[in-house]
């Protein structure tokens, strides 16, 4: 590994180490330099070691003799080029005129350049100079080529080599793979980072070696690397399986990405995307070690690419609409309230699920705007009941995590519905379970202003794995929402007993309950023998148009069955 270029030593200058055992010559040598250079002097080979394994991060150059007592100019050369630290540092040896042998014999150890005895200081200083700036330029696109942790190319020099690779093999076909380490970061802060560094720089080492078939390596960022090999034959699944069994560090999990067959005409750019992308198609999938890039990956790409395009045009043309779920009140067996969910109409993709395009918006933020959208047509909404002299029920909006990123995000809602006239107390505010896992002071604090403000708040999604139950009574909740998986999978096992805890928990811990995704008449009978509050679900109603929702805000014992 290099060390970056030392421009300028405290006072300005660079340092050099004279070695010479010669007292007059090393005083005459550091008055030439004095002017430019600050000089550190040894006696000797040894004492010139010693103090190379010393300072050699303050060293820009050293000046050396080749004949010395205990440890000689050659012996020295040897020492030096035996550890890698030293690599960017260079040497100029000092030898008697005319004695090319000895010239010769330097250079092979690795000497820069020489200078012989007796000195012209002009040439001697201009020597120096340039081999010191030789040296520093060198450094400087070592730098910008190469990572430094790994040795890998920088991604930008990454795609010009792989480019290169390209064009030596036109005929050819090559595979692009990207490698990304599980849950690096909770393996920083359990480990620390110098541990996490040495990790990383072993994985790179050992993917550069093992992949089949490795041309070019780089690191793009973080703990992610990407490779471009040729194209391999075989199973990646089965390879990639026996190259990691090989690695040191078995308790890491390291997941890949591969886009095989990729030719010339697929720039580099778009090669390594793919296999980025096959790559986080698999993040979040426990067990799965290798995604390749396939058909199905390339629409959902096209795909986002065409949402991404055309959100903001979407918004600004009305193509996102709010439907209603009603909820059924058990107690008064009625309808109780309602859940707003957005539903959006593609002109060119048709119908679009929110659980494909609300990820990609909170990937790019744009669920903050869509999300006041909603909720201000929601108000609105309300208002229109209130006008057509219908009875309101609560409407439960749904807030990314993404949206209490705004720390003032509660007094907006407050001012949105004030504007609109709408009491607070008809909003509810549904945050998903995983939203506490990423920041839960500041989503504490903001779900705290929503109360004080008067709004209700909703767990939602509960038990899809996330929440902390140690933290869950000092969560600021009014009410918690099954998630549907558990629901299901009770009916699946013919087993409510997790159905049962869970209404239990809420109901100590002092929280409404909200049984999601009902849709047997079985199901809506044993949760309400268990004792919930609100039941939602297809066995109610589906999401309905805000027509149809108000003919049921009409008559609002029509859910009851
Ligand atoms: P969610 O908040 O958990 O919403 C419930 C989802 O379950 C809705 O899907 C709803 O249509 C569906 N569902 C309701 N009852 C049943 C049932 O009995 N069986 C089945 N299988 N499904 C049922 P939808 O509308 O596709 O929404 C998916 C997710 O998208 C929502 O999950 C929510 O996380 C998100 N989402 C929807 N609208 C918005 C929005 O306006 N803003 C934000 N931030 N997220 C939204
Ligand atoms: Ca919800
Ligand atoms: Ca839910």
């Amino acid at each position: 590994m290099d060390t970056v270029a030392k421009t300028t030593r405290a006072g300005g200058k660079r340092l050099i180490l004279v070695v010479e055992d010669n007292d007059l010559e090393r005083e005459m040598l550091s008055i030439i330099l004095s002017d430019e250079y600050e000089t550190v002097e040894a006696r000797d080979g040894v004492e010139g070691l010693e103090i190379l394994e010393e300072r050699y991060e303050d060293l820009s150059l050293i000046l050396l003799d080749v004949f010395m007592p205990r440890c000689n100019g050659f012996e020295f050369l040897k020492r030096k080029r035996e550890d890698a630290r030293y690599d960017s540092l260079p040497t100029i040896v000092m030898t008697a005129s005319g004695a090319v042998e000895d010239e010769m014999r330097c250079l092979e150890l690795g000497a820069n350049d020489f200078l012989t005895k007796p000195y012209n200081a002009g040439i001697m200083l201009n020597r120096i100079r340039n081999t010191i700036r030789l040296r520093e330029t060198a450094s400087i696109v070592n730098h910008l080529t190469y990572d430094q942790l790994t040795g890998l190319y920088n991604m930008e020099f990454f795609y010009a080599a792989a480019m290169e690779e390209y064009a030596s093999q036109p005929d050819c076909t090559f595979d692009f793979v990207a490698s990304d380490i599980n849950n690096f970061r909770s393996l920083n802060d359990r480990h620390g980072s110098e541990h996490c560094d040495e990790l990383l720089r072993q994985l790179a080492i050992h993917l550069r070696a093992h992949l089949p078939g490795v041309l070019v390596g780089g690191r793009s960022g973080g703990d992610t690397f990407a490779f471009m090999t040729e194209h391999y034959e075989g199973d990646w699944n089965e390879r990639v399986q026996e190259v990691m069994d090989r690695f040191a560090y078995h308790n890491m999990h390291v997941k890949f990405g591969v886009m095989e067959g990729a030719d010339p005409s697929m720039p580099v750019s778009v090669a390594c995307n793919r296999a980025m992308s096959a790559l986080k198609n698999i993040k979040d999938i426990a067990g799965t070690t290798v995604s390749l890039f396939d058909e199905q990956l390339h629409q959902s790409m096209l795909t986002e690419q065409t949402i991404l395009e055309s959100m903001e045009s979407a918004l600004e043309e009305g193509q996102f609409k709010i439907v209603y779920q009603p909820k059924f009140d058990v107690q008064r067996g009625r309808i109780g309230g309602a859940e707003a969910l957005v539903r959006w109409i593609h002109p060119t993709l048709g119908f679009v699920s929110p659980g494909v395009f609300i990820p990609i918006f909170e990937r790019n933020g744009f669920i903050v705007k869509l999300d006041l959208y909603v909720w201000e047509h929601v108000c609105m909404e309300i208002k229109r009941w209130e006008k057509l002299g219908l009875e309101p029920v609560p409407v439960s909006i749904n807030a990314s995590r993404i949206d209490f990123d705004d720390i003032n995000l509660a007094h907006k809602l407050a001012d949105l519905s004030d504007h609109h006239g709408v009491d607070r107390s008809l909003l509810h505010i549904e945050l998903t379970e995983t939203a506490f896992s990423d920041n839960p002071e500041s989503v504490t604090k903001v779900l705290n202003d929503f109360r004080e403000l008067g709004f209700s708040t909703e767990l939602d999604d509960f038990g899809s794995g996330y929440s902390s139950l140690a933290s869950l009574n000092t969560m600021p909740l009014d009410v918690m929402k099954l998630d549907m998986s558990i629901v299901q999978k009770a009916t699946e096992l013919n087993d409510f007993r997790i159905v049962e805890a869970s209404i239990n928990l809420a109901r100590t811990l002092g929280l409404g309950t909200v049984i999601e995704g009902v849709e047997l008449m079985s199901e809506a009978e044993r949760v309400r023998e268990l004792g919930c509050d609100y039941i939602q679900g297809y066995f109610y109603s589906r999401p309905l148009p805000a027509e149809e929702f108000e003919a049921c805000l009409a008559d609002p014992h029509s859910l009851a069955r």
